[in-house]
């Protein structure tokens, strides 16, 4: 069986129904198999990714999304936002001797951000907002 790809915008209807229902939602894995229950029908299987459904849920007016983390490795060079693929900003800082360090990294898509220790997202928590 061949799986059918949801739209953006059938995604985003279901993701808006699901939490509107739930009001919360405390893992990306339990937000994934509503939404499989919604799509689900006898004759269709759909594949959906939680990257995706973490993407368009970001851009919802109507979705926050609370990202907890770890600390992570200071060497570790993030290409983009490890929540949404974004590119992330540099945010500098003037030192007290007057040069200028990178104190930290910012995604203006997700408001995730980082200090020296790379954040490991290790959990999103979903909520509907009116
Ligand atoms: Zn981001």
């Amino acid at each position: 069986m061949s799986y059918h790809i949801p739209s953006d915008e059938q995604l985003t209807e279901i993701l808006v129904k699901v939490l509107k229902k739930a009001y919360s939602i405390q893992f990306q894995s339990k937000l994934k198999q509503l939404i499989m229950d919604e799509l689900k029908t006898d004759d269709k299987k759909y594949g959906v990714s939680v990257q995706r459904l973490r993407k368009l849920a970001i851009k919802n007016p109507h979705i926050t999304i609370e990202i907890h983390s770890r600390e992570g490795d200071p060497d570790k060079i993030l290409k983009g936002c490890p929540v949404c693929d974004h590119r992330l900003k540099h945010v500098k800082n003037l030192t007290i001797w007057g040069g200028v360090v990178t104190i930290e990294l910012q995604c203006p898509n997700c408001g995730y951000w980082t200090g020296k220790k790379k954040r490991v997202p290790t959990r999103y928590i979903f909520h509907y907002k009116k």
